[in-house]
Order: C-alpha cells, then structure tokens, then sequence
C-alpha cells in the first residue's frame, strides 16, 4: 500500500479519496440520531457483516447512546473487484434472533444479490423486525429490490476501498474510503 495525498495504490491499481474521514465520521453520526429515534426503547440485536463492515459497525454503535447488542456473521460473495454470485453464510452457533429487533449493519450495496439472498434467511429465524443500515450504496449497481431503511452515502458505480473496504486483502485500514481511479 502505497500513500500519497489523495492517491492510494492497491495491488498496483490507483484509488482516489472520495470520502474523507471527517464526512464519513459526521454522516454515521447522523445515522446514529436516526436509530436513536427509532431503536431507543427497543434494545435492538445489530448484526454487523464481516468483514467488510467491521468498522462502520464499530463506529456506529459506539455513537449510539441507548441499548443495544452487537453481534457478527460472515457472509461472502466476492472475489476480487466481482461478485462471484455465489453467497457463503457462516452463522455463529448460538445466534439467537427471535423476538429480537435486528438491525443488519452492511459496509457497501452494490448488485443487492447479498442481502436479496440473506435477508430471507434472517427472516425465517423470526426477528420481531428486521431493517438494514448501510453505509454505502450504488444505486446504478443494483438488481433486486433491496430494503434501504437507513443509508450513509449515495456513490457512483465505481469499485471503492477503505473504512473497512478491501481490495483483495488490501485497503481496509484506511480511513477514508477510495474510489477505483479510470
Ligand atoms: P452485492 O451483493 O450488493 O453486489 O455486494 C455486496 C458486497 O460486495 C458488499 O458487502 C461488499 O463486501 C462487496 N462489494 C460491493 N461493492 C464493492 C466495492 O466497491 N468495493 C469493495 N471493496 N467491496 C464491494
Ligand atoms: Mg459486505
């Protein structure tokens, strides 16, 4: 990983900032008040997807101030800058969600085909309700019909890193988020 100033270079491709960390830190703050409306009395179950959204999840619940639990599963359907259509699930074993109000927490929707094929499954666990927060969308990208209940940033259809985003292995640590530079 390469820095400088506003370039990143990943695997020997160019990325250009396109969010900074100070915009990012602001707008998941708003998305906090908005959960804090919606979520204060509830004590809501927010599951966090790895491994992408570890970091917007970690940044999210630390600005919510009410009740709340936090847990992760693994869900995978990316190879490299493509999603490989195939999505792989890994459920902790003891991932109790009936009853619960979930709130899934998503780094980034792209086609949509990861949460039109996993939201189902969550659904069938019976949660008392079921919303998503999602830091990133590309609203040109998508495909399926997707719940957006609560969303960071409307992006171009470009491939990003940072803030949790990786190019194959790389560029998560950033913390602003890079866009694919043509
Ligand atoms: P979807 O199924 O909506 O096409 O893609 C969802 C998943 O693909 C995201 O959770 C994320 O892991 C990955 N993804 C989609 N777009 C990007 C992108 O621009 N950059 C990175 N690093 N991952 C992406
Ligand atoms: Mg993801």
């Amino acid at each position: 990983m390469v820095q400088s100033s506003d370039i990143v270079e990943a695997h020997g491709l160019k990325f250009q900032l396109m969010l900074s960390e100070a915009a990012i830190a602001q707008r998941v703050r708003e998305m906090a008040l908005e959960l804090q409306r919606d979520y204060a009395d509830k004590k809501p179950l927010l599951l966090g997807l790895l491994n992408g959204a570890f970091i917007f999840a970690a940044d999210l619940v630390r600005q919510c101030t009410f009740p709340l639990e936090i847990s992760f599963v693994r869900v995978s359907s990316y190879d490299g800058l493509q999603s490989s259509g195939r999505l792989t699930t890994h459920f902790g074993p003891d991932l109790e969600l009936r009853g619960r109000h979930v709130l899934l927490v998503e780094d980034i929707i792209d086609s949509g085909q990861t949460l039109h094929q996993f939201l189902p499954q969550l659904q069938s666990l019976q949660p008392a309700s079921l919303r998503v927060a999602v830091l990133l969308v590309k609203p040109e990208a998508l495909e399926c019909e997707v719940p957006l209940d609560y969303v960071g940033f409307e992006i171009p259809n470009k491939f990003v890193i940072g803030y949790g985003l990786d190019y194959d292995g790389l560029g998560r640590n950033l913390p602003g988020i890079y866009q694919l530079k043509e």
